[in-house]
């Protein structure tokens, strides 16, 4: 039996289960802001991604929803005033989005940051993370998702400049573009 094939452990499926209630408590707090859950995804999305990932492909793609959900998720969005959507300066047929003040204030109040911090109080926030982040490759790897990992852990990432060199940006080798250091911690659609 191939170990995709084999059966989870009893402690795995528990860890499974955890998590199924505990994303269910995080919708609950959703709803109870006026928003979606879908709709909160999307800024939480926007607000972790990069300029190269601010579209709405990205987002579909991010999302694992389809292009039309998420083109109604927007609609949603822009009508409240928390997303606006501009032409793309790099590809004249797509669309840039961007959080406005209302969006970036009201992510200040996510329901996320609570179990984000109960999360911090377990004790155990270094190696949750690392064991759902090589269980998101897994799935991935198994969907055929993209990663959208942190620009600064991608192959075509390159560090700026230091000593004599300092002030040099980081560079993007894929896209050709200069890096910020805000920008090497961002998600990036493109990220290998
Ligand atoms: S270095 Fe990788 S993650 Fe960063 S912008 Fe380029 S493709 Fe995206």
């Amino acid at each position: 039996m191939k170990k995709s094939e084999s059966l989870p452990s009893g402690m795995a499926l528990r860890a499974v289960l955890l998590l199924e209630r505990l994303s269910r408590l995080v919708r609950a707090g959703d709803h109870a802001s006026g928003l979606a859950p879908a709709q909160w995804e999307a800024l939480r999305y926007l607000a972790r991604a990069n300029r190269f990932s601010r579209t709405p492909a990205a987002l579909a793609d991010y999302l694992g929803a389809t292009r039309g959900t998420v083109s109604q998720t927007l609609i949603a969005l822009e009508d409240k005033e928390l997303v606006r959507k501009t032409g793309s300066s790099r590809d004249r047929r797509s669309v840039e989005l961007s959080l406005t003040s209302g969006g970036v204030a009201l992510l200040e109040h996510d329901a996320l940051k609570d179990l984000a911090r109960d999360i911090d109080a377990s004790g155990e926030a270094d190696g949750l993370a690392q064991g759902l982040q090589a269980a998101l490759h897994q799935a991935l790897v198994r969907r055929g998702g993209r990663a959208f990992g942190v620009c600064r852990t991608c192959r075509h990432f390159r560090p700026g400049g230091r000593g004599d060199k300092a002030g040099k940006p980081h560079h993007c080798t894929l896209l050709d573009e200069p890096l910020s250091d805000a920008d090497a911690s961002l998600v990036c659609f493109e990220h290998t």
